[in-house]
């Protein structure tokens, strides 16, 4: 029987970034990355607003914070080293009404506090020279805010591993994984045994963990994120310009953001979905719906927030609205400079039973295998740094 020294579950951008680190400290071990599709990224990592976040939202001390302001480095080094295009074409978060103003207090404290470089507060006036097409009363400006195509971070360290030995294995699907010594990953094919197992399933990060013997609890939510296409008559854009985010909410608000292929656009929005790769808004997965409305932190977070629902949902049937959220920064954007294209990304976010949207990255461990059960954003951002946070969690644990 021959036995993997690890196998990773998912060849988004986190489980390729914790191939390619454990394969760097320990190249001389067997490595074995399983993922479902036929290619690397197909799912969050290739649906996302590609932005390279400055560590500004987090609260001081968590995962996400650490991680992020972490991984934002290693992306630019690992972006400059590999020739990947990328831009730090700075972010501003603006306030457009005074109750709004504390909140940007309080990001600006936080944004200090997790040491996300060059942050800066500016008045009116100074907003309209970093964005001249941007109003507002004040704002938050991060200058090393940037972006890039994750996808393509995502094929190139594909690539990486490779090279370095590892064997990348697409069209495998894993059912499950006994945890014993060693594992047994159960495949709709042949069962591979492994040392350590460690799973970043993303959208279906709840489910393996289940059947591998963890509590329900979080539970995978997906969360559509909706975004339309800015033609060339739209209002110049230099960076990237965000409101200031509901801070009851994980998501942060519909943004304006260019993209490192020259185009630019608006989104995402949020909305609950019953597929977990609702990529079109018609998609209905029964599993996945039963899975979702089963869910008492589901009905709780409906209950809480349905006024939020009710104005994504008016995002979703009506360009208008959607184009409105970002004018209140931007006011001379109307729905005559969209042109006409449109994506989406399906976030998975986890929901606690109690209704708790959960905010920072949640990693478990149970004997040889180790789940990542929240990456939500920045984890794409943060994806060296939390895979360097898995590699040292197992290495501690003796393995
Ligand atoms: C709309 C949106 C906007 C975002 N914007 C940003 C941003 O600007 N910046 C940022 O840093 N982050 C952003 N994010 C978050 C970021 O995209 C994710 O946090 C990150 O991509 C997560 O990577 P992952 O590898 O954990 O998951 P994924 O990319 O979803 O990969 C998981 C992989 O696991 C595979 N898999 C699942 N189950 C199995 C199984 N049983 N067997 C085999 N394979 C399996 C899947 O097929 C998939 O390929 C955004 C996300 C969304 C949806």
């Amino acid at each position: 029987m021959v036995i993997s020294d690890l196998v990773v579950v998912g060849a988004g951008i986190v489980g390729l970034a914790v191939a390619r680190e454990w394969i760097f400290r320990r190249p001389d071990d067997t490595v074995t990355v399983l993922e479902r599709e036929a290619a690397p990224a197909l799912h969050q990592t290739g649906h996302n607003s590609g932005v390279i976040h400055g560590g500004i939202y987090y609260q001081p001390g968590s995962l996400k914070a650490r991680l992020c302001v972490q991984g934002a480095r290693l992306m630019y080094e690992y972006c400059e080293e590999k020739t990947i295009p990328h831009q730090r074409c700075g972010k501003l978060i603006v306030a457009s009404h005074r109750d709004e103003l504390p909140r940007l207090d309080d990001l600006e404290a936080r944004g200090t506090a997790n040491t996300v470089p060059g942050l800066r507060r500016i008045r009116a006036g100074e907003i309209g020279e970093i964005e001249p097409n941007a109003v507002g009363l004040q704002a938050l400006h991060a200058p090393n805010t940037g972006i890039v195509d994750y996808g393509a971070v995502a094929r190139s360290l594909a690539a990486d591993i490779r090279k370095a030995g590892v064997t990348v294995r697409f069209g495998v699907d894993v059912t499950s994984i006994d945890r014993g010594a060693p594992a047994v990953i159960q495949t709709a094919a042949d069962p591979i045994t492994a040392r350590v197992v460690i799973v970043c399933a993303g959208l279906w990060a709840d489910r393996l963990a289940r059947r591998c013997g963890a509590p329900r609890d979080p539970q995978i939510v997906p969360f559509r994120g909706a975004y339309l296409g800015l033609g060339p008559t739209a209002p110049r854009l230099n960076g990237m310009i965000y409101p200031v985010p509901d801070p009851e909410l994980p998501f942060l608000g519909v943004h304006i953001t260019s993209h490192i292929d020259g185009s630019a656009t608006l989104g995402p929005t949020a909305m609950m979905v019953g597929a977990r790769d609702a990529y079109t808004l018609r998609r209905l997965n029964a599993r996945d719906a039963l899975e979702s409305l089963s869910w008492p932190g589901t009905w709780r977070v409906a209950r809480r927030y349905w006024r939020v629902g009710v104005d994504e949902i008016r995002m979703a049937a009506s360009r208008r609205a959607f184009v409105a959220a970002a004018a209140r920064y931007m006011p001379g954007l109307s729905v005559d400079h969209l042109d006409g294209s449109r994506y989406a990304g399906v976030r998975a976010q986890a929901v606690g039973r109690d209704g708790s949207l959960v905010d920072d990255f949640v990693i478990s461990r149970d004997g040889p295998v180790s789940h990542v059960r929240n990456a939500p954003s920045p984890a794409a951002t943060s994806a060296f740094a939390l895979a360097a946070e898995l590699v040292d969690r197992v290495s501690r644990s003796g393995v």
